[in-house]
């Protein structure tokens, strides 16, 4: 079974070898990285987020790796963030996006979802999907971030499906840059 999957994607690649061999003089210069047109950055301060910290900052990685019009970054000193992250003892909640420069949203990591077994990273991953704007996609499967813990106590997947990137890349990707909060409303991801 093994041996049928690997072997067309051993064909596969070495095609693709023998063609960067052939390719490669012709591509010995280096061309530019494509430009990233109307990124917007926003930034999160995870200060309040306790025991959460780093579960925020992998959630922001596994954005930044998944969408190219926004990016999440740490809040350098002095100035404000559009999300805040705080943790507390209820249930894990936000206020709907999509958030933009110089606007705020909120995060709480509330325990309530970790104690009931959740996975903080996907928790997190979750929350901010909110902040950018995504809504709650309840019931789904593990493989959709939006369908929160209808995912299953096992599902450990803080990545959005292709849908749920789509879609935070038209929220941030037709120039609305700039634009006050669209919404505000609380979304609370209790069991
Ligand atoms: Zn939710």
């Amino acid at each position: 079974m093994l041996r049928r999957v690997l072997s067309p994607l051993l064909i596969a690649l070495s095609a693709l070898a023998l063609t960067l061999a052939t390719a490669a003089p012709a591509t010995a210069a280096p061309a530019d990285p494509p430009q990233q047109l109307r990124q917007t950055v926003l930034y999160y301060d995870a200060s309040q987020a306790a025991e959460y910290t780093s579960a925020v900052s992998s959630a922001a990685l596994v954005w930044n790796h998944s969408v190219t019009s926004v990016r999440l970054e740490p809040v350098p000193a002095g100035l404000r963030a559009e999300i805040r992250v705080v943790a507390d003892d209820g249930w894990p909640r936000a206020q709907l996006g999509p958030v933009r420069p110089g606007g705020q949203v909120t995060v709480w990591m509330g325990r309530q979802g970790t104690d009931a077994g959740h996975d903080a990273v996907r928790i997190a991953a979750h929350e901010l999907g909110h902040s950018l704007g995504l809504p709650d996609i309840k019931p789904g499967p593990c493989s959709s971030l939006m369908s929160g813990s209808t995912g299953g106590v096992s599902c450990t997947n803080p990545y959005p499906n292709a849908f749920e990137r789509a879609w935070v890349e038209a929220n941030y990707g037709s120039g609305l840059t700039g634009q006050p909060v669209s919404d505000g409303r609380l979304l609370v991801d209790s069991l």
